[in-house]
């Protein structure tokens, strides 16, 4: 179970529209899994097959995780590339399994603050006159909805409930172009497919970024993250985020009294507090968003004076830091995951292109990691259907290149910021706390600053190029 806040421009390519304030119910229905291929169209005779029995469909989709799926749906909401037969490779039986009623929750207001007490910044949607700042949404209610937005398109798509093998360029079996390429793919259930595009949306440890020989750079952090869900006794509408020495632990509303916690902590401390009795890892839970570690931030403190004499036009630079609500109950199990930073080289070879976690893995801290591959989808999409417009090869790289040069700077850029803060966390050293505080007090009390933060990390504004305002 994750947490992700989406963009509005997410929640578009995702084919949700979320009217209501608090909550959105969304009724999922039952998707049979009994048949080998699933296809959302009766009618759809299906791909086509080469004289060696190969199916050749226009895209193969690897990862039917949130992105894959963001691409498929994007696909099937165009009329330009709705016709085209696209096949989505991936055993996760989420995939092919609905479930009933899930919920989410409209963020109106966040609060991040840090355990020297020194550091304070809340955000309201109010700030840049909006009723929602983003949207708290769990990964399996994403990807029902994905799954319903697909059945309800005339869409030519085929679910391959497998894992990808190997992959190799060929020429083409069936076609009566001599010149032309697929990629061939084979499958760990024996299949095989060809396709003249291979989306690579198979998440962090790529088989695709593997096999067609991507580079990436990156790193592992010295951090895992343990996620779960907790009960309060009150309901909360808040997102709440604290900086402690080891991680930053955030507590994220889903609806109701509960919360999603992702805490990020050293490996010993997550094996640690994976151990602890229900009961105990609460207490520790409360500790960590109450006083354990530090101090609450003082209002009025000398920084804040300092601060507080720009003048600030936004709602929030007047709100003083209130407690998050205490949890009394874990809800679900405890998850670690291991924390590392990868971003490949280039996202496009001809007939292969990557997307979502498969091109860029970020640290979590400001929950951005799915935005980011949403946005892969949307610009993915947007290049391949002004390709079929045109009637050129959609597996061509100029085709894909497109897709990098939109894509690679936004990716490249929020990766380095999250890097960066979270190697700011990694010390605590008196001159760097009081220089973290004093970012944390800019963003808190310079207005325009502050905008820009919240319509950057919404989705709004694509680059952090800050404009006046
Ligand atoms: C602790 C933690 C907290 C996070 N919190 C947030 C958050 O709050 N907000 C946010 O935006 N992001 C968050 N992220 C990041 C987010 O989870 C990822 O960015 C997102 O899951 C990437 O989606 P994806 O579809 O690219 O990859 P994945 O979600 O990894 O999906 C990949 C899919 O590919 C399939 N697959 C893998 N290999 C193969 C193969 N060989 N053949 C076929 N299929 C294959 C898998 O079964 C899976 O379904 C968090 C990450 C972590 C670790």
């Amino acid at each position: 179970m994750y947490r992700v806040i989406s963009r509005k421009s997410n929640l578009d390519v995702a084919g949700l529209h979320v009217l209501r304030r608090f909550f959105c119910n969304v009724t999922i229905p039952e998707v049979s899994a009994s048949n080998r291929y699933i296809h959302s169209n009766q009618e759809y005779k299906g791909e086509n097959q080469s004289e060696n029995g190969i199916q050749e469909y226009d895209i193969a989709i690897v990862g039917g995780g949130m992105v894959g799926m963001a691409l498929a749906c994007s696909l099937a909401s165009s009329v330009l590339t709705r016709k085209l037969s696209v096949a989505i490779i991936d055993d996760n039986p989420a995939l092919t399994s609905g479930s009933g009623i899930n919920k989410m929750e409209l963020l109106i207001q966040e609060s991040v603050w840090d355990y020297t007490g020194l550091g304070y910044t809340r955000y309201n949607a109010r700030d840049v006159n909006k009723e929602v700042l983003g949207c708290v949404v769990e990964n399996k209610v994403l990807l029902s909805s994905l799954s319903l937005c697909m059945q309800e398109k005339e869409f030519q798509k085929t679910v391959l409930p497998s894992r990808l093998a190997s992959m190799a360029i060929q020429s083409s079996m069936s076609s009566t172009k001599m010149d032309s390429q697929l990629a061939k793919l084979e499958l760990a259930d024996g299949t095989n497919v060809a396709a003249k595009l291979v989306v690579g949306a198979d998440g962090g440890r790529s088989r695709v970024r593997e096999l067609a020989g991507f580079r990436s750079t990156g790193r592992k952090y010295p951090q895992n993250a343990i996620i779960c869900t907790v009960e309060h006794s009150i309901s909360n509408h808040c997102a709440w985020q604290r900086f402690l020495p080891a991680g930053p632990i955030a507590l994220l509303p889903i609806g109701e009294n509960f919360s999603n916690i992702v805490w990020t902590m050293s490996p010993k401390e997550s094996s640690d507090r994976k151990a602890m009795n229900d009961e105990d890892f609460v207490k520790a839970v409360n500790h960590a968003l109450d006083y354990g570690y530090g101090p609450h931030p003082q209002s009025k403190s000398s920084i804040d004076k300092l601060f507080s004499s720009f003048t600030s036009d936004v709602v929030s630079s007047n709100e003083s830091f209130e407690v998050p609500p205490n949890a009394v109950k874990l809800a679900s199990d405890r998850m670690v995951f291991p924390l590392s930073l990868v971003h490949t080289d280039t996202y496009a070879k001809s007939r292969v292109v990557l997307i979502g976690d498969a091109a860029h893995t970020v640290h979590p801290l400001a929950g951005q990691g799915v935005n980011l591959g949403f946005g892969d989808a949307s610009a993915l999409s947007k290049v391949i259907s002004e390709g079929t417009a045109v009637g050129i090869d959609i597996g061509q790289i100029s085709v894909l290149r497109k897709y990098e040069s939109e894509r690679k700077p936004a990716n490249y850029m929020m990766a380095t910021i999250l890097d960066g803060v979270q190697k700011a966390y990694s010390f605590d050293l008196g001159p760097l706390n009081a220089l973290r505080a004093a970012a944390f007090h800019g963003a808190q009390y310079i207005s325009p600053l502050k905008k820009n933060i919240i319509l950057y990390a919404s989705g709004e504004q694509k680059l952090p190029f800050f404009s006046w305002r």
